[in-house]
């Protein structure tokens, strides 16, 4: 797959931008607090991509009278990303089980959901072990979720 430099902003916006009128329909409110500046990552822009979709719509989903998603990107010892919703949250006894493929708790694509076929975190998780990263995940439930990843930044040769 192709490698190259990536900035993480573009892509969550991009991404976002894609997502807009759905999460306006949903009554998803989003918040954006994307860094200034901020280092580029080696990654593959389409699977990021799909990262960020996956997250979203997850937050969307767990949202379903509307919320509020909001999105961190920050400069620290690594590109970090975080995804934070007001929704539902993941009950104790199913947090180690979402990276399992084809686990959902959603029964069927019924409205306004995305599906449930159990892949997406999955995929994720696949993905940023791909790009070196890492991917945490913070819920309480009735108050909302918030996944953290890290991704090691592209260092220029001095
Ligand atoms: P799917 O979305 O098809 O169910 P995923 O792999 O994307 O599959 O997610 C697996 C499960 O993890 C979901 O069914 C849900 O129970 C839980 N989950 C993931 N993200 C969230 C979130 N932001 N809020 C609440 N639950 C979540
Ligand atoms: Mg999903």
């Amino acid at each position: 797959s192709e490698f190259a430099e990536v900035d993480i902003n573009k892509v969550v916006s991009d991404t976002l931008a894609l997502l807009e009128h759905q999460l306006k329909t949903s009554r998803v409110k989003v918040e954006n607090h994307l860094a200034p500046t901020l280092p580029k990552i080696y990654g593959n822009t389409g699977k990021l991509q799909q990262v960020f979709l996956n997250l979203f719509l997850n937050a969307k989903d767990a949202m379903p009278s509307g919320g509020t998603l909001s999105i961190t990107t920050r400069n620290g010892r690594a590109v970090e990303v975080e995804v934070c919703d007001t929704g539902s949250g993941i009950a104790p006894e199913h947090i180690q089980r979402i990276y399992d493929p084809f686990f959902t708790t959603k029964k069927s694509p019924r409205q306004g959901h995305s599906g449930g076929t159990g892949l997406g975190l999955a995929v994720t998780y696949g993905i940023i072990q791909e790009h070196a990263g890492k991917i945490r995940v913070d819920s309480r439930p009735g108050e909302g979720t918030q996944f953290t990843m890290e991704f090691p930044m592209v260092r220029k040769a001095v």
